[in-house]
C-alpha cells in the first residue's frame, strides 16, 4: 500500500480495541505494581466505547473525522490520566490531517508527531519521566527518519511501533516523575510503565491495520 484511507483508521481503532481487550489483565497487573491497577480496565472501556460508535450506523467519511470521533469518545468514557492523554493525542492527529483523504508516509509521520505533541501539551512529561511519552517520542523520531528516507506507509508505521516498544521496555529501570507512579519515588524503578506499554500495543495495532 502506498497510501492509507479512512478504512485504515477504522481498522486501527478496531485492532486497538481488540489488543487492549486481549491485554487487559496484563495492563492491569502492570498498573497494580506502580499505580492503581486500572489502566487495562480504563483503556478497555474506552476502546469498547469507540468500537460501539463505529458500529452505530455510518462512521464519518474522512480519516480526520473518524480520529476526532474516537478522541471525543475516549475523553468522555475513560476516567484517569490515560483517557485525556490518548484523547488529546487522537484529537491533535485529527487536526493534523484536516480534510486529507489519502495518508502517505509524511502524513503518517505528521499525525504521530501531532499525537505525541498533544500528549506532552496535556501531561507536561519529559522524556525519561517514565510515562507514555517514553514510547511516543522514539516512535515519532523513527517515523520521521523513515519517512525522510523514502519508506512506505507500512514501513513508517513499523518503525514507529518498533521504537515505541523499545522505548516502553526502556522505562523499566526509570524512576517515575509524572502521574500516579511518581508518588512511589524510587520504588517505581524496576517496573514497566503501563501507559508506555499500551502505547506500544496501540502503535503495533496501527501496523497490523495497514496489513503490513
Ligand atoms: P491513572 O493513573 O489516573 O489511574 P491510567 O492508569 O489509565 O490512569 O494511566 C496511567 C498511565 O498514564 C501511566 O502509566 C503513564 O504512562 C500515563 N501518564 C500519567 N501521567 C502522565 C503525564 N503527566 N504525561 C504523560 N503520561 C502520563
Ligand atoms: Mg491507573
Ligand atoms: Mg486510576
Amino acid at each position: 500500500t502506498s497510501t492509507l484511507t479512512t478504512d485504515w483508521v477504522v481498522a486501527w481503532l478496531r485492532e486497538s480495541a481488540r489488543v487492549v481487550s486481549e491485554q487487559r489483565q496484563y495492563l492491569i497487573d502492570l498498573d497494580r505494581a506502580i499505580g492503581d491497577a486500572d489502566h487495562g480496565e480504563n483503556l478497555d472501556r474506552g476502546f469498547t466505547a469507540v468500537v460501539k460508535k463505529l458500529d452505530d450506523g455510518d462512521h464519518p467519511a474522512t480519516p480526520g473525522a473518524v480520529l476526532k470521533l474516537a478522541a471525543m469518545t475516549l475523553m468522555s468514557s475513560v476516567g484517569g490520566a490515560a483517557g485525556p492523554l490518548y484523547g488529546t493525542a487522537l484529537l491533535r492527529a485529527a487536526t493534523s490531517l484536516g480534510d486529507t483523504e489519502l495518508i502517505g508516509p509524511n502524513e503518517v509521520a505528521g499525525l504521530l508527531t501531532a499525537a505525541r505533541d498533544g500528549i506532552v501539551a496535556r501531561g507536561k512529561a519529559e522524556s525519561g519521566d517514565k510515562t507514555m511519552v517514553d514510547a511516543w517520542t522514539p516512535a515519532v523520531e523513527a517515523a520521521g527518519t523513515a519517512a525522510m528516507a523514502g519508506a512506505s506507509v507500512a514501513e513508517v508505521l513499523a518503525a514507529a511501533a518498533n521504537a515505541a516498544n523499545a522505548g516502553a521496555a526502556a522505562t523499566e529501570p526509570l524512576i517515575a516523575r509524572k502521574g500516579r507512579a511518581s508518588y512511589l519515588g524510587e520504588r517505581s524503578a524496576g517496573h514497566l510503565d503501563p501507559g508506555a506499554v499500551s502505547s506500544g500495543l496501540i502503535l503495533q495495532a496501527a501496523v497490523d491495520a495497514a496489513g503490513a
